[in-house]
């Protein structure tokens, strides 16, 4: 495996461990989202990554290269890592193009060119940081770290403070950029919704503990505990024969006739359709539909029984 942590442990104060016992492993050239809420110990795991936290214990591998293990560790300066940060500081007093190239030994002008371009500095490239919006400086930051041909990649939350509107650019960009240079990359987010497309895998992760790891489209059918499943969007709870299941609204056909029955409560239009909200047996169920259904409406459903989701005792919330 390209890049791989073993039983990584880490903690700040006695018997508290903020990473439990992380295990995981990524090929070259992926993209990795590492999901998880605020303060679930995100920012501490990448920190533990580019070396500018110690770790308890543990091994940490990439290209073939011990960065943690066997008793030694690895300078930060060393490592090939580069860290994004959510607020990425600027040299105020240099202009985009100087705080891009600062410290760089070696120039490649092709690269240089092409991660500019993409990146969309060409020509702001002698405007001052105070000259820039959020997004144009989060994009440096983004194309600083990639000129310098990292092994690894490592974004923490470079959206969380951008505008809306921005936000889809830079994602855009981010894909682009990435699929472009093939550059192993981690971004984590505590927002799922931004990174379902551009993530070759999706890591979550809650109190210290890694949940789930798997490809989106696994994640979103496949959830491996009830915390995940509701993580990536609407679960709709189904008794059947007295057992709890689960389904997505994608997977909700309406019919004239079924044992199954919901009261429309509403229809919130989403340009190509109506996200129906709906009641069924006292709990909001959610359904996608063409047809714009009034409220109090009866419906009749049926779906697939390979689409329901079912979790046991043990996945009924989230592993400890
Ligand atoms: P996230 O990035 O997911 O929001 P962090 O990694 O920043 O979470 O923090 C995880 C936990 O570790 C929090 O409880 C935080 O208070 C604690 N923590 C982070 N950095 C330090 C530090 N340098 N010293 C002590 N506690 C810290
Ligand atoms: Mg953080």
């Amino acid at each position: 495996m390209y890049f791989s942590v073993r039983n990584l442990k880490k903690s700040f104060h006695k018997n508290k461990l903020v990473l439990k016992n992380l295990s995981f492993s990524m090929n070259k050239g992926e993209i990795l989202s590492f999901v998880g809420e605020s303060g679930s110990g995100k920012s501490t795991f990448l920190n533990c990554i580019s070396g500018l936290e110690n770790i308890d214990s543990g091994t940490i591998i990439l290209n073939e290269k011990i960065l943690n293990g066997k008793g030694k560790t690895v300078r930060a300066q060393d490592r090939r890592i580069g860290h994004v940060f959510q607020d990425n500081p600027l040299f105020p007093h240099l202009t985009l193009i100087k705080n891009i190239l600062f410290n760089l030994k070696k120039i490649d002008k092709k690269n240089f060119d092409e991660v500019i371009t993409v990146s969309g500095l060409k020509n702001l490239l002698t405007r001052f940081p105070h000259e820039l919006s959020g997004g144009e400086k989060q994009r440096a930051c983004i194309a600083r770290a990639i000129l310098r041909e990292p092994d690894l990649l490592l974004l923490d939350e470079p959206f969380s403070n951008l505008d809306k509107h921005i936000k889809k650019d830079i994602v855009e960009y981010v894909e682009i950029v990435l699929q472009k240079k093939k550059i192993t990359t981690i971004l984590v987010t505590h927002d799922i919704k931004n990174i379902l497309n551009i993530s070759d895998k999706i890591l979550i992760f809650k109190e210290g503990v890694l949940q789930q790891y798997d490809s989106p489209e696994k994640m979103y059918c496949n959830p491996s505990n009830c915390y995940c499943g509701k993580l990536l969007g609407d679960l709709n709870e189904l008794f059947i024969n007295n057992k709890k299941f689960f389904i997505r609204p994608e997977h909700i056909k309406i019919v004239d006739k079924s044992n199954f029955s919901i009261i429309v409560e509403k229809s919130i239009y989403q340009g190509k359709d109506f996200k129906i909200k709906a009641n069924h047996q006292n709990h909001e169920f959610y359904f996608y539909s063409t047809v714009n259904y009034k409220s109090s409406e009866k419906l009749y459903f049926k779906f697939d029984n390979s689409d329901l989701i079912y979790f046991d005792k043990d996945c009924e919330n989230y592993f400890t």
